[in-house]
Order: C-alpha cells, then sequence, then structure tokens
C-alpha cells in the first residue's frame, strides 16, 4: 500500500488541514486498494489558490526562455520515471501494460518537450496597424482532469498554462491520482519557483467545485463528462470565468462502400476499444453500407475477438478493465439496455477473469440510431453498428449527435473522404484510421465541449489578448 498523505502547495509537501479520512486508490484489475490519498478541504484549496496568486506575477514577469528552461527540465524528469509511470498508470486505470508506455507516457513526455519549444518560440507580441498586441497569461489556473488518461489530461493543461506564463491549481481525478503526485514530485525536483504549480486531491462536487468557484482563480481548464462540464460551466457563469471543456463524444466511423472492409474493420475495433473503450474520442458508432452489412459484420466480429480482456499486466493483454467501480456499472447497464433494445449481438458475453472491473468486449449490430446505445457515451468497450443507405445519409447519422468531438472516414478514394470529412460536424476525423497527432487541434463541438487542447493552440487558449494602441505620429502640417 503506497499512502500518500501530502499535497503540494507553495512548492512544499503539506498536510491538509482538517482530518479527513483518506480516498482509496483501487487497482481495477483486483478490486484492491492499492493507495491512499489525502481528502482535502476548501480550506486547501484556498491556500492552494493563494499561493498560485502569489506566484503569478513573477512567474508570468519571466521570458519564455526562461519558463522553457523549467518545462525542457520536467521532460527530462518524467523521461528519467517512464517505466515508472507506465507500471503505476496501469495499475490506477488498468490500461496494458504493453501499451501503457506508447499511450499514457510517451505523449505527455513528447508534451512537456513542445511546450518548451513552443514558449520559446512563439510570438507573444505582435503589430496591427498602429496597435501592439500582446497575448498575456489569463492568470491564475484550476485544472480538474479525469482518471482515463491521467498524466495526458493533467499535461494538456499544465504544461501549456505554464508556458503562457500561467500559474495552476490541478485536482486530479479521485480514482487515479497517483500519476499527477509522480509529476508534482518530478516538478519539484526540477525547482519549480514556489506556487506556480500546486495539487490538490479530493472529490469532485467537494474540492473541484470550491477550486472553480474560488475568486482567485481566473480560468477553469476541465475534462471529464458533459454532466459535469455543464455544471462546472453554470459555476463560472456568476464571475464570467473563461472556461474550457473537453467532454464526451459518440464518434461516429463512416465506412464507404469503396473501403477496404477488413483494414476498417480491424481499426474501428481498435479505435473503440482503446483504454478499454475510455477514451472521449473513441469510434463507437460504425457506419456501413446497409448492402455490405452481411459482409462487415464477421470482419469485425473476428476483431473483437481478439481483445479478450485480461491481466493488464500480462503483456499479451489487449483489454484491460474498466478503470473503476462506479463506471463498470455504467458500462454493465448500457450493455443489458443495448440487449434489451433488439439489437443484434455480435460480439460479446463469455468467460472473464475473476477479481478486477472486467467486461467484455462488446459489439452490437443494426443499432437504431435513436436507441441510447447509439446515442449514449458509454465509456467501455462497447461498438455499434449502424447500416445508412448513401453517403448523405452517412453524413446525415454521423451529425447526429449531441456530440462533435472526433469521427473517421474509411475509403479507397482519400479525396472522397476528405469530402465527407469535411461535412462532419466534429474537432477532428481520422482518414482511414490515421493515428491521433499530438500536434494538432484536439476539442469538440455542440456538447463535446469548448475551445481545444494540444500544440500551439491548446497554448493560446492560456492567453489573453490585449490591444496597445499606440499614437499615431503626427499628421504633416
Ligand atoms: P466526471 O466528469 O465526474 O469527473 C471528471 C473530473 O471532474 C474528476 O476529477 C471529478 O472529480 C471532477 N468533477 C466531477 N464533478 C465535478 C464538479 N461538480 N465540480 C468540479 N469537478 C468535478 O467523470 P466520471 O469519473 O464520473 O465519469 C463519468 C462519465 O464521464 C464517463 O462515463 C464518461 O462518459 C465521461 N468521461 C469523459 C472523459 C473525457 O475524457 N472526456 C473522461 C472521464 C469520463 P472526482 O471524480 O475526483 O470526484
Amino acid at each position: 500500500m503506497q499512502d500518500r498523505e501530502h499535497i503540494y502547495i507553495g512548492g512544499a509537501w503539506v498536510r491538509p488541514m482538517r482530518e479527513a479520512a483518506p480516498l482509496a486508490v483501487v487497482n481495477p484489475a483486483t478490486a484492491r486498494a492499492i493507495a491512499r490519498v489525502p481528502a482535502c478541504s476548501g480550506e486547501d484549496v484556498a491556500t492552494a489558490a493563494a499561493a498560485a496568486r502569489a506566484a503569478l506575477a513573477a512567474w508570468s514577469a519571466l521570458t519564455p526562455v526562461q519558463r522553457a528552461a523549467y518545462l525542457q527540465q520536467i521532460a527530462q524528469g518524467l523521461k528519467a520515471r517512464a517505466d515508472e509511470l507506465a507500471r503505476l498508470i496501469t495499475s490506477e486505470v488498468g490500461t496494458p501494460i504493453k501499451q501503457c508506455g506508447r499511450l499514457q507516457v510517451a505523449g505527455p513526455l513528447y508534451a512537456w518537450g513542445q511546450y518548451a519549444r513552443l514558449a520559446a518560440e512563439f510570438a507573444f507580441e505582435s503589430e496591427v496597424g498602429h496597435s501592439l498586441v500582446v497575448r498575456e497569461p489569463v492568470g491564475v489556473i484550476a485544472a480538474i482532469t479525469p482518471w482515463n488518461y491521467p498524466l495526458h489530461q493533467v499535461t494538456c493543461k499544465v504544461a501549456p498554462a505554464l508556458a503562457a506564463g500561467c500559474t495552476v491549481v490541478l485536482k486530479p481525478a479521485e480514482t487515479a491520482p497517483l500519476s499527477a503526485l509522480l509529476l508534482a514530485e518530478v516538478i519539484h525536483a526540477a525547482g519549480l519557483p514556489a506556487g506556480v504549480f500546486n495539487l490538490v486531491t479530493g472529490d469532485g462536487p467537494g474540492v473541484g467545485e470550491a477550486l472553480v468557484t474560488h475568486p482567485e482563480v481566473d480560468m477553469v481548464s476541465f475534462t471529464g463528462s458533459t454532466a459535469a462540464g455543464k455544471r462546472i460551466a453554470a459555476l463560472c457563469a456568476p464571475s464570467v470565468k473563461r472556461l474550457a471543456l473537453e467532454l464526451g463524444g459518440k464518434s461516429a466511423a463512416v465506412v464507404l462502400d469503396d473501403a477496404d472492409f477488413a483494414a476498417a474493420a480491424k481499426g474501428i475495433v481498435a479505435a473503440c476499444f482503446q483504454n478499454a473503450g475510455q477514451t472521449c474520442s473513441a469510434h463507437t458508432r460504425m457506419l456501413v453500407p446497409a448492402s455490405a452489412y452481411a459482409q462487415i459484420k464477421p470482419l469485425v466480429a473476428a476483431a473483437a475477438a481478439s481483445y479478450a480482456a485480461g491481466d493488464p499486466m500480462d503483456e499479451a493483454t489487449r483489454l484491460g478493465p474498466i478503470a473503476n467501480q462506479r463506471q463498470l456499472e455504467r458500462v454493465r447497464a448500457a450493455i443489458a439496455q443495448g440487449q434489451a433494445s433488439g439489437a443484434e449481438l455480435v460480439a460479446g458475453g463469455g468467460p472473464l477473469p475473476t477479481g478486477g472491473f472486467f467486461v467484455a468486449p462488446t459489439v452490437f449490430g443494426q443499432v437504431d440510431p435513436a436507441s441510447p446505445l447509439a446515442r449514449e457515451e458509454i465509456f467501455g468497450p462497447v461498438l455499434s453498428i449502424i447500416s445508412y443507405r448513401d453517403e448523405a445519409h452517412a453524413v446525415a447519422l454521423a451529425n447526429d449527435s449531441d456530440y462533435g468531438l472526433a469521427g473517421g472516414v474509411w475509403s479507397a478514394d482519400v479525396q472522397r473522404a476528405v469530402r465527407v470529412a469535411r461535412q462532419m460536424r466534429t474537432g477532428q476525423v481520422d482518414i482511414n484510421g490515421a493515428p491521433f497527432n499530438i500536434q494538432a487541434p484536439f476539442g469538440g463541438h455542440k456538447q463535446s465541449g469548448l475551445g481545444r487542447e494540444n500544440g500551439v493552440y491548446g497554448m493560446e487558449e492560456f492567453l489573453e489578448l490585449k490591444s496597445i494602441q499606440m499614437p499615431l505620429p503626427p499628421k504633416a502640417a
């Protein structure tokens, strides 16, 4: 058991101000507690926010190159602990160890280095006509993150915020806070000035809301459920607090009639089942030509069969457990609802490892586009195949969603695929399974959120624009 008794505020590891029962961190593969972390209170939030405010002036006054040096130092510190991070995230989230280094650690390592470079190169000032346009840090940032990609989600906020000259109070998810605590150790070792980064642990409704509503917080950057995002937006409204929201999705992968069906089946199952389906941009709706459904169905079933659930510490495992008990119950309820809806069960069921939060990889076919299976985010390894009549119908179905985060198009004709991609109301679209690009903007339309993360676009979220009008030269007499 790895007990953590301290939180990180003002450059020091401190005990929470109030004694409260600690929060257990549970390994989802065994359902056993592996650590306990402090349950903070609003008083800790206030101390952390004050520390972040006190540090802001000096941190934002550093040159971008000076800030970049700290970020580079953090990137190196994380790199030195990369294997430890992968094992930690596998034990707190359940991501299979074979994929964990690539999926959960390599991206954040790259991103810290990327923001060091961007901070050093970015044009924080420009001129337009007689105005000097200055990009200034927004101020104190509250970063609230979920459990599915814990280090990635934290990095997407903290690294660009620091690069922009902001200071941060982070509240990681209570069920997977261990990699964030390790990051705080790395940040401390990098010698970041006291108060620039602060970390409090605790629950969303208590500690999260205290942070969101704290008057010293200038902006909230949140990733998680659309329901919590709406609540946070409402809490930010009275003070018109700046807000960035990265929320849920129900992304569609459109298989056009000229696609390589075998490649599409394999690619879409992978894009749905990655991290046991707990990915906001997972391709959870597979749109196929009605005339090709019978041909595509067995290809999808075969692809799903290669994702047997198993021990995530086993190198051979491709599908780990669901990350926590609460999520397991949600996924099981969604599968039961799908079975009751009359959709065809193409893959699912069968024996599962005992002891942990496992569900079988599940595929439903002939899914009614109006059913909850086709409309609601499940956040588990559950794929819905929906049939379409023609290309226009496919686009209409893809866009018939409250969400608009991601999607895919599969076709032998890349130009045709791009034409369909342009019609999709989502923040990103992958053609023929093209991989995630951490330099490209990431975020959603509609109820998938507000703003963009990643690359230079992610840093711009933490900058406020100011126009300084310079005096015009005196007119010639
Ligand atoms: P939440 O949205 O509840 O949690 C995400 C983060 O927000 C956590 O740190 C949580 O705290 C915090 N939080 C929750 N409510 C508030 C609040 N009122 N004020 C401030 N902070 C808050 O996600 P869940 O873990 O409950 O997962 C539910 C669903 O959300 C999933 O089924 C999935 O559909 C979606 N989801 C989407 C993610 C994405 O990447 N877009 C990531 C995770 C989930 P804590 O959990 O510590 O109490």
